[in-house]
């Protein structure tokens, strides 16, 4: 019987979580239950000095919106907890412990100054190995003496260290090239390079997902299991998630956070859909695909090698195309606060609203700027009102204006189909064309050069009050402008 896959996510709560964080996470998930497996969330919190507050509650709150549910973590025991290192802190030293006994590993009583001394001209220091033989008598000593030490890895001499990964293929370091790292620190705790290994083996975790900035460490972790005598995990290591050609999206500078997203009124799974495509393509090319889908088409084959460019043109359209295939009640519901926000209050008919903005905007939060005509109507630049092509001018605006306030005044059927027909009849009783007419009107109606729908949509919305008060404005505006 082969192996139950089990795979991880492991943020650390530096900070936010940016869409490569995620697109990491993701991919975890996708392949766990593309293969029945288990996803197991695990907080990487041993650098208390780089912890941002609030940052673990941020990881839940992203990972159950993106509807990335995992099978075990901190509030889900299944058994191989604890799940946040900080709560594992006395694993890593028995371990350690164990790795010297095993000959894995070793103490160091280097001080600081002797390794300040080991720097180069860049400043970077590679240990010399200057504790790596001592015996075990004087080791024993000196820690009976309370001296301060790190245990550090003893990586084998002369051999190569290689493994093959999922999406890379083969990966080799010469054991020359590895230093002799720090396992566990003077204070007792592990450095990532060892706790990734310890965790890993202890959860047991059959396939590692992380960024491609661990593909040439690997190596150096795999003689940590090695020396323990563990089974070596499979690793996929995922190409970086660029901002533009040279720049990795990156968490200090705030690029491409996902709470951000949402809040701008992105839908979670057009994000998360978008985000699979950043370094993966599903056999079929198809675009937009639902978790379900995505688990069922996952496959290892489709990720690619190189880094992919977050590109938020193509979000803002795949996020339109979720919108527009919402039922209008679906929309409604997440529309309605970027409705509420656009009209302050106001008493417009916010259904209405919704079904006008369903097609016409990609991303929730373009509704204010959509919506502004509502609010703000005063004067505004007669210019609009020309149209060449329309052989529309200032007088022909006029004469439209004027025959929409005559053929509206005394009519009460207020549907699209109802103002759209006594507009063009009352065209041609005019002797003008329909389009002037609306254009005309469109205008008269907004003082907006681009509006979210033709005049009989604006009339529509604005109610017949409104959109007599705004005509006669505008009639008053072209008058006094000669
Ligand atoms: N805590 C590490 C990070 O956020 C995880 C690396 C790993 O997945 O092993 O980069």
């Amino acid at each position: 019987m082969t192996e139950k896959v089990r795979t991880r996510f492991a943020p650390s709560p530096t900070g936010f979580m940016h869409i490569g964080n995620l697109r990491t996470g993701l991919y975890a998930y996708l392949y766990a239950k593309k293969n029945g497996g288990t996803f197991i969330l695990r907080i990487e919190d041993t650098d208390q000095e780089r912890k941002v507050d609030g940052a673990v509650e941020m990881v839940y709150r992203t990972l159950s919106t993106a509807g990335i549910v995992y099978d075990e973590g901190p509030d889900k025991d299944g058994g191989y907890g604890p799940y946040i290192q900080t709560e594992r802190m006395g694993l890593y030293k028995q371990y350690a412990e164990e790795l010297v006994r095993l000959g894995g590993a070793y103490y160091c009583f280097c001080d600081k100054e002797r390794l300040e001394s080991l720097k180069d001209e860049n400043g970077v220091h590679t240990y010399d190995k200057h504790c790596r033989n001592l015996s075990k008598e004087e080791v024993e000593k000196r820690l009976a003496a309370g001296e301060p030490y790190v245990i550090r890895q003893k990586v084998p001499e002369g051999v190569v260290s290689e493994y093959e990964d999922m999406v890379f293929g083969k990966i080799s370091v010469d054991s020359a090239d590895i230093e002799d790292g720090v396992l566990l620190k003077s204070d007792g705790l592990p450095t990532y390079n060892f706790a990734n290994v310890v965790d890993d083996h202890l959860m047991g975790i059959t396939h590692v997902i992380r960024g491609t900035e661990y593909l040439s460490s690997t190596p150096k972790y795999n003689l940590i299991y090695d020396a323990f005598g563990w089974e070596r995990p499979k690793y996929m290591h995922l190409p970086p998630i660029m901002k533009d050609a040279t720049r990795k999206l990156s968490k200090r500078f705030g690029d491409a956070n996902f709470e951000d997203f949402i809040s701008k009124g992105y839908l979670p799974e057009a994000i998360v859909n978008y985000i699979a495509l950043l370094g993966w393509c599903p056999k079929d090319n198809r675009e937009k695909m639902t978790m379900q889908e995505m688990i069922e088409a996952f496959d290892t084959d489709g990720i690619s090698k190189s880094s992919s460019i977050f590109d938020e043109q193509k979000m803002r359209w795949l996020n339109g195309e979720y919108l527009k295939a919402m039922t209008p009640e679906e929309f409604y519901i997440v529309a309605e606060p970027f409705i509420d926000k656009a009209i302050g209050g106001a008493p417009w008919d916010k259904k209405e609203l919704a079904s006008l903005m369903q097609t016409r905007v990609d991303v929730l939060c373009d509704i204010g700027e959509k919506l502004a005509f509502l609010n703000e109507f005063g004067a505004y630049d007669l210019n609009m009102y020309v149209h060449q092509k329309m052989k529309v001018d200032f007088s022909v605006a006029k004469q439209a204006v004027k025959v929409a306030i005559c053929a509206l005044e005394t009519f009460d059927d207020w549907t699209d189909e109802g103002i759209k027909e006594r507009i063009r009849q009352a065209a041609e009783e005019a002797g003008m064309k329909a389009g002037q007419v609306m254009f005309s009107m469109r205008v008269a109606l907004t003082g907006a050069p681009v509006t979210p729908g033709g005049a009989i949509e604006m009339a529509k919305v604005l109610g017949k009050d409104e959109s007599l008060r705004r005509l006669k404005f505008s009639l008053d505006l072209l008058e006094s402008a000669n």
